[in-house]
């Protein structure tokens, strides 16, 4: 009988032991010692409850569902248009980007559509990725077939862009001309960012050389630093290069209500074989419509909500407590001579180890001596070799607990 043929992309990606690991490590060690009090500071996920302002229009939302009068049935694929209204006006207009809801395209998340945007590209387009890397774009590549053979810890047909403290986390420009640059920023895992001249050398360069950012703006709602840029759009000519995702998941703790959106601006184009001009934007609308049926209108309600004066000051009130986590976080490791970047900007410190300690070194010490779980660097990409990445993400308590911790720790 003849076998069914798989996609063979899938099949030549390795398996990714980062979490299972560090989980396995954490369950042993909690097996040996029960009395242990952990803390994790490595997981890259909210814990605050959601905001009132948010559970009311989701409580209304649901109670609409339940009358005839009011009940919804399939939304606009592309989402509500009081959503995307409201995004158009709070997130762009206000900061004086021209982006109109006809741009923006309502998802059930970041990850989703920044795995789905490849949809539009063809197999052999090039990718290039900053080093260390939020894996979903490096796996998703290689699940499209674009990221050529694996071997030692790197696709050879990737480029990477390593961002280190030697280079002060500004990733160089590609060498070989890639077709689609992934830039994340605030950063994950490095918690850095761009300034508004750094983030322009990208966007000349992607104008110049005829390639696409697809630019993850996850951590936008975390910028404290002014002039540091919220949006790409804020960049001369980047709405002829650049798709923005962004995500309702750490800006209003949606990780488990799932509402993200995308930008795909009208002067997006380019050329087919023929050489007749293609509106990108109309190519997504077009795979959404086919693929995508919307997201829940009460989620959708809950994600307009986040942009009522309540909405905007409580969830600003919740960014402010992880942030004042980072800042616990930062002093922390300065006082045990330990070099910590991010945190700034960003929910996320990511701190150097010494010459010679290795990601998986500094887990394991920091899970025995300190009771704190952290993520390996390594992780992230062979560039994340010898740093751990540390989240805000936690109670003003465990932090200053992890803090106190911190503090007696030499390295
Ligand atoms: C958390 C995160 C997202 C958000 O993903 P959702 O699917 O919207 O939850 C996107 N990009 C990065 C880099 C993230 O860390």
């Amino acid at each position: 009988m003849e076998q069914i043929k798989l996609n063979s992309n899938f099949l030549s990606i390795p398996e990714s032991y980062l979490f299972s690991e560090v989980a396995a490590k954490v369950a042993a060690y909690r097996k040996a010692y029960p009395e242990a009090t952990i803390i994790s500071l490595g997981i890259g996920d909210v814990t605050t409850p959601i905001a009132p302002a948010i559970t009311e229009a989701m409580h209304k939302a649901v109670d609409e569902m339940a009358d005839a009068s009011t009940f919804h049935g399939y939304g606009p694929e592309q989402g509500y248009l009081f959503l995307r209204e409201a995004i158009a006006r709070e997130d762009y207009e206000a900061r004086g980007v021209d982006i109109s809801p006809e741009e923006i395209f309502i998802s059930d998340g970041a990850k989703s559509d920044l795995g789905n945007i490849g949809d539009l590209f063809s197999a052999g387009c090039r990718v290039a990725v900053t080093d260390p890397v939020y894996p979903v774009y490096v796996d998703t590549t290689a699940m499209a077939g674009r990221a050529g053979r694996f071997s030692s810890g790197r696709w050879d047909r990737i480029e990477y862009l390593p961002a280190t403290a030697a280079n002060g986390f500004i990733p160089p420009l590609p060498s070989r001309q890639p077709d689609l640059i992934y830039l994340c920023y605030p950063n994950n895992p490095t918690g850095t960012v761009l300034s508004r001249d750094e983030l322009k050398v990208w966007v000349d360069f992607a104008r110049d050389n005829r390639c696409i950012i697809l630019f993850d703006s996850a951590y936008e709602a975390y910028i404290t630093t002014p002039g540091v840029p919220h949006s790409i759009y804020e960049i001369e000519g980047a709405r002829e290069v650049a798709i923005e995702f962004r995500s309702f998941s750490k800006r209003a703790g949606f990780t488990g209500l799932r509402c993200g959106y995308t930008v795909v601006p009208e002067a997006l184009k380019l050329m087919d074989a023929e050489g007749n001009t293609i509106s990108l934007r109309k190519l997504w609308l077009r795979r959404q419509t086919t693929k995508f049926n919307g997201a829940s209108y009460i989620i959708q309600r809950g994600a307009a909500a986040v942009y009522t004066p309540e909405g905007l000051r409580q969830t600003g009130e919740q960014i402010e407590a992880y942030m004042d986590n980072a800042h616990t976080l930062l002093e922390a490791c300065r006082r045990a001579d330990l070099e910590a970047f991010g945190g700034q900007d960003a929910p996320y410190l990511w701190v150097r180890l010494p010459d010679g300690v290795s990601s998986w070194e500094m887990f394991d010490r920091m899970l025995t001596e300190l009771n704190i779980v952290c993520t390996p660097g390594c992780g992230f990409g062979p560039a994340g070799e010898g740093y751990v990445r540390l989240t805000a993400f936690n109670t003003p308590e465990a932090t200053r607990e992890a803090a106190r911790r911190l503090l007696n720790f030499k390295i």
